[in-house]
């Protein structure tokens, strides 16, 4: 009876695949079972000591007061410099808005430009909510292959009509990867500026990249600037997932629509929880190397475990998720991960989970220690040669 109140809304919205995982993890742990954790899209480090002892000085200063509502003044002057620093991305503080985290980013940003009608141009495999968000704004999405993106560019045209309005890209990519090159974004650029659409850029695995594979971002391309909306989150670079605390920077006359969206969700971001991250962005970037360094190590080791057992994957050159496909075992991927769950007590994640075309892929995330990694993928062998 209770579904007669419910919107539309939210009944064209899903709960994330992941957190299904995650709470079977969960449970099986609490029953005293020990599982080896794959399936967090997370750091496993602690936030740096430097960013909390700012932040306790703020709470004890006083700091519990509302701010600004695009956040405070300092921060976004400490944003512009870290862009500026590490992308040589030069932005102004009224483009910028601090939301919690990328995920509210993300939100005010589709739905300040999104309205019924419009198509959203969204590579598969792709992050959990970008269906969600592309739903509520009342758009179509239009999926095809990521590999349009990353090796034949030119294909993206067949998907544009007169109705795109915005391409979501990840670089590195979430569950892949994988980094758009230069050339790929050069073209999806020229698209943008032809076929006159927008560009969602959520880099925030940007200072995640391995292999010295060159990052770029599409908003350093010729008229670009104006026509991209970056996000940006502290989440997986500062360990500071559960600070939520991350950006959208966007040309002024879309931030100001999106800081009306902001206001109604969120009124202002946390403020002691600002200050914390103004000195994140501030102070030496060495603890972000550091855990780059240990990610680095954890995929290699990764992809040694899964060139034996002879599992294909693109090689990830960014984040810290590899996306081996599983279709010679004959199982769906949900089938796949349910087993290893239940025979080698390692937990991954479904690749349908990031959209249809994840189908016969699995997520793996190097979130838990080099121990684990290689306690866990030893289990993953033994588990599949039973198969
Ligand atoms: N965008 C991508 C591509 C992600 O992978 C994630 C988290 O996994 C998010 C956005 C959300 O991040 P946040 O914690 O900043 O909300």
């Amino acid at each position: 009876m209770i579904n007669s109140y419910l919107s539309d809304r939210v009944q064209g919205i899903y709960p994330s695949k992941i957190r299904e995982v995650m709470d079977k993890t969960k449970y099986l742990i609490n029953q005293g079972i020990e599982v080896i954790d794959f399936s967090i899209g997370r750091p496993d480090f602690d936030t740096p000591k430097h960013i909390k002892e700012a932040t306790k000085i703020a709470l004890d200063k006083g700091l519990v007061h509302y701010t600004a509502s695009a956040g405070t003044s300092d921060l976004r002057e400490a944003i512009v410099y870290r862009l500026k620093e590490d992308f040589q991305l030069i932005v102004e503080p009224d483009e910028i808005i601090v939301t919690a985290g990328a995920t509210e980013a993300n939100y005010i940003a589709t739905q300040t430009i999104l309205t019924p009608g419009d198509e959203v141009l969204i590579p598969e495999p792709m992050y959990v909510y970008y269906s969600g968000w592309s739903f509520l704004g009342g758009a179509t999405i239009v999926n095809f292959p990521l590999d349009i993106i990353l090796k034949q560019p030119e294909n993206l045209e067949k998907y544009i009509t007169g109705k795109t309005k915005l391409i979501i890209l990840t670089s590195p990519h979430n569950p892949t990867g994988q980094v758009i090159s230069r050339q790929s974004l050069e073209k999806i650029a020229d698209l943008s500026k032809k076929y006159n659409f927008l560009v969602i850029s959520d880099d925030i695995y940007n200072k995640m990249i391995y292999d010295n594979v060159e990052y770029i971002s599409i908003a350093k391309f010729e008229d670009m600037k104006e026509r991209t909306l970056i996000i940006g989150s502290l989440s997986k670079t500062y360990a500071m997932d559960g600070w939520r605390v991350g950006y959208l920077v966007a040309p002024k006359a879309i931030t100001k629509q999106a800081l009306k969206m902001h206001q109604h969700i969120l009124s202002c971001p946390n403020t002691f929880v600002q200050e914390g991250t103004k000195v994140a962005l501030l102070s030496s970037q060495e603890c972000v190397g550091k855990m780059v360094q240990e990610f680095d190590r954890r995929r290699k080791l990764m992809m040694s475990y899964l060139d034996n057992l002879e599992l294909p994957y693109a090689r990830p050159q960014g984040a810290f998720y590899i996306f081996p496909s599983i279709k010679k075992f004959g199982l769906s991927s949900k089938e796949f991960c349910d087993y290893l769950l239940e025979e080698a007590r390692v937990a991954v994640i479904p690749g349908d989970a990031f959209g249809q075309l994840g189908g016969g892929c699995v997520r793996f995330a190097y979130t838990t220690s080099y121990e684990n990694i290689e306690k866990g993928m030893e289990k993953i062998k033994t588990a599949l040669e039973k198969l």
